[in-house]
């Protein structure tokens, strides 16, 4: 069976998006069967990988409202190999309207359950909180990937996402693990960058994956076009730092 990784921390700006699309991309890229699951109301991801986050009928909205079924809830993007499940700003509401809903934590979970076995790895975009969404995809999840971004603030708040990653695995998720730690926007130039990535290697007990992603103005040129990055500028330092991590991933088997 393939990995379910929801790719969270809740600072805004960190490079979740960026990581999950480029991620799910390359993982595609290199052969593999890929579902992507958007779980932020702003529909980034949904973007980022070409679909129209207005035009799609069926969202992980309706799905979790039960409107649709997950197959239902599909859409093909424009990477061979990698199926999407849409936002849109209608989620927004979701959490007040799973108030009254019975194992409201379990919900994605068990539309994911019924397909699981499709895909060798599932990515799940969290949104930037520490919500009930956030909740049910870790509940889903098999693995919390965390990206860092390397300026000051980047311990701020960690405490808080790992305390949270603790209580779903105590209470809703005992499998849950974390998958690792991504560094993300790193300049080798600034001894920031270098002082955040020794800081985090001192304080958290986690993985830390050797690639660190660059920052690089051709990732974030990508979603205005619609297309990932490997797709944008395939020889790109960004398209590269993506594909190694990839790689990191798929040989990472001690889960
Ligand atoms: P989050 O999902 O955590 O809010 P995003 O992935 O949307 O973060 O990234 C925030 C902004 O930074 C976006 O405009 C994105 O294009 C840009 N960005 C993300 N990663 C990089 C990078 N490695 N290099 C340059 N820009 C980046
Ligand atoms: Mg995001």
């Amino acid at each position: 069976m393939g990995r379910i990784i929801a790719i969270a921390n809740q600072k805004g700006g960190v490079g979740k998006t960026t990581t999950a699309i480029n991620l799910a991309a390359c993982l595609a890229e290199a052969g593999k069967k890929i579902l992507a699951i958007d779980l932020d109301p702003q529909g980034n991801m949904t973007s980022g990988l070409g679909v129209d986050k207005n035009e799609v009928e069926n969202t992980v909205y309706q799905l979790m409202l039960d409107e649709c079924t997950i197959k239902e809830s599909m859409v093909h993007t424009v990477v061979d190999n990698l199926e999407l499940i849409a936002s849109n700003v209608n989620l927004a509401g979701a959490e007040i309207e799973l108030l009254g809903i019975a194992d409201k934590e379990y919900i994605l979970k068990n539309a994911v359950d019924y397909i699981k076995e499709d895909y060798d790895f599932i990515i799940i975009d969290c949104p930037p909180s520490l919500n009930m969404l956030t909740v049910n995809a870790m509940t889903t999840a098999n693995t919390v990937l965390v990206p860092i971004q390397c300026e000051y603030y980047a311990l701020e708040g960690l405490s808080q996402l790992i305390h949270t990653i603790n209580l779903v695995q105590e209470r809703l998720n005992p499998e849950l693990d974390i998958e690792g730690i991504v560094f993300t926007m790193y300049d080798v130039r600034t001894n920031l960058s270098n002082q955040v990535v020794a800081n985090v290697k001192e304080n958290l007990d986690a993985k830390i994956y050797q690639t660190m992603i660059p920052r690089n103005i051709r990732l974030a040129e990508a979603p205005s076009y619609g297309i990932p990055i490997n797709m944008y500028d395939t020889k790109s330092a960004g398209a590269e730092s993506y594909r190694n991590l990839a790689k990191e991933v798929i040989e990472r088997k001690d889960i």
